[in-house]
């Protein structure tokens, strides 16, 4: 993983030498709020996938964790164009942070300065390229996702991640690719950075934005599928009826549209990609690379 160069607080630096004080409050207790955004190769260039929301999402997140930036959205979105551009990459990850610095390290954040970073670069399939043909297997994990009232799950806060590492932790060392959260109730939640859907007797199932992130993948799974005519429902559901739906997939901007191909060792009907599954996942790859006229306006050329 590596680029050419960084964008820090309005600079390019050079990739090596994009780095911090190890007294970064962020570093130590994960005060900062983040985004991950992908942009496409299409016959008319390099395009970012639904930028806007994305930038929505992350003044959102700065919003609920009080943290106030020089920058406008309109700054923030050109930065990352720019970003892009320097680095000369037709297909790339967007990583942008923003994050509490170096100033003093009580749990007081104010103090603190507010830095922001943009990083590119080439990621391929987050679980690899056989995942998006293949599917993954999973487990429930024994890690509850963080309770509603512990944090925000509206905001994509850096040590929320804690909660997903754990998960993700258990999941690799039982030889697993993935692990999918309940939440305290016991009720299913997503996966450690993925949403979930589920389809059962022909309807696609989501579940609640409540206790998940507001995914933009999962958003654009939404519009797409009703677009195609399916029904799209939200619903809370307990774990078995995930060993019994249709299909399952996860969506996200790092996983796309991933196939679940088993969960706690119950394989999801035939063990292999679901049609319907596939039929989004062609569609979503498609919009994303500028080939369905209707969905332009997701795409955001650099
Ligand atoms: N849930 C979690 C916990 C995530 O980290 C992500 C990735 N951002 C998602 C869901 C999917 O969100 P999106 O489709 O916006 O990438």
């Amino acid at each position: 993983m590596k680029a050419e160069k960084i964008w820090m607080d309005g600079k390019m630096v050079d990739w090596d030498k994009a780095q911090v004080h190890v007294c970064t409050h962020a570093f130590h207790y994960g005060s900062g709020v983040f985004e991950g955004i992908r942009a496409y190769e299409t016959e008319n260039g390099t395009a970012v996938f639904r930028l806007k929301e994305h930038i929505e999402r992350l003044f959102n997140s700065l919003k609920i964790f009080k943290m106030d930036i020089s920058f406008s959205k309109e700054e923030f979105r050109q930065a990352i164009k720019d970003t892009i551009k320097v680095n000369k990459l037709k297909s790339c990850y967007i990583r942008p942070l923003v994050y509490r610095g170096y100033n003093d390290l009580s749990l007081n954040p104010f103090n603190c300065p507010v830095c922001c970073t943009i990083a590119v670069w080439e990621w391929g399939a987050y679980l690899g390229e056989e995942a998006l043909a293949q599917g993954i297997r999973t487990k429930i994990s024994s890690y509850a996702r963080s309770s509603i009232n512990s944090t925000s799950q509206k905001a994509k806060i850096c040590g929320n991640y804690v909660n997903s590492i754990f998960a993700k932790m258990e999941a690799i060392e039982a030889g697993l690719d993935e692990a999918i959260l309940l939440d305290t109730r016991g009720f299913v939640t997503e996966g450690s950075g993925e949403n979930l859907f589920w389809i059962r007797n022909g309807v696609i199932y989501t579940t609640p934005t409540a206790t998940v992130l507001e995914g933009i993948t999962r958003d654009s799974i939404i519009k797409i599928a009703k677009d195609m005519g399916y029904q799209v429902q939200e619903k809370y559901i307990c774990r078995d009826e995930l060993y019994i739906s249709d299909e399952v997939f996860f969506s996200g901007t790092a996983a796309e549209v991933t196939p679940v191909r088993e969960i706690d060792n119950y394989q999801i009907s035939e063990g292999k990609r679901g049609p319907v599954t596939e039929n989004i996942q062609r569609k979503f790859f498609a919009i994303a690379k500028g080939e369905e006229e209707k969905y332009l306006s997701w795409l955001d050329y650099i």
